[in-house]
């Protein structure tokens, strides 16, 4: 059964600001359009409507191949998470690790934003502890061993492209009312990044 819009309302009345800024900005999109007429009435209840409306916005636009460009170039002029360094642009990689205990094999994939050098780094580290840790499961740890590391390699190949990459802009689109509302303030924009290498 539905929620009550009653019920919906108390909810939304009784979050903090924080709380109801961070669902208009990462959520509103997921939201039924009931919902989300109930949430806009309560940030304007509380003098927060202007503030949230182009976070919100943001997430309904079809977004031009220069959006997501300008978004990426917010990114990538942050320092590095890793390094600190903002010598050179920021991109993305997703790193494969697999270890293998007893009959067991499990394969992690990690997403991170960093400087190309640091990427390049964490990817030959997946691989190095694949390859030490991964490969006697047997018959999987072998398998995805090797597979693991043909994929770091792939992904190795992307890190210093001179433009956004695909997984840069995969994250942007999925985080874009979550940019939109951060995008003036770089210690929140960071953290968004170093956010990454946690997940
Ligand atoms: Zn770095």
């Amino acid at each position: 059964m539905a929620v009550s819009e009653a019920a919906l309302r108390e909810n939304y009345r009784r979050l903090s600001d924080e709380k109801l800024m961070r669902i208009a900005s990462e959520d509103a999109i997921k939201l039924r359009s009931e919902a989300l007429a109930l949430l806009k009435e309560e940030l304007a209840a509380r003098g927060l409507a202007e503030t949230a409306e182009k976070t919100i916005a943001a997430q309904f636009s079809v977004v031009s191949e220069e959006g997501v460009a300008e978004y990426c170039a917010l990114l990538q002029t942050q320092p590095c998470p890793i390094c600190r360094s903002s010598s050179q642009r920021l991109n993305a990689t997703m790193t494969s690790k697999v270890i293998s205990f007893l009959v067991m094999t499990t394969w992690k994939k990690q997403f991170a934003i960093a400087c190309p050098p640091c990427l390049d780094k964490l990817n030959r580290d997946a691989s190095t502890t694949s390859a030490l840790l991964g490969w006697w499961g047997f018959p999987w740890g072998i398998i995805r061993t090797v597979q693991a590391l043909v994929a770091n390699g792939k992904m190795a190949r992307n890190n210093h492209a001179p433009y956004p990459n695909d997984l840069l802009k995969a994250f942007v689109v999925g985080n874009i009312g979550r940019i939109e509302a951060i995008r003036a303030n770089a210690t929140d924009l960071q953290a968004l990044i170093k956010a990454t290498h946690l997940c």
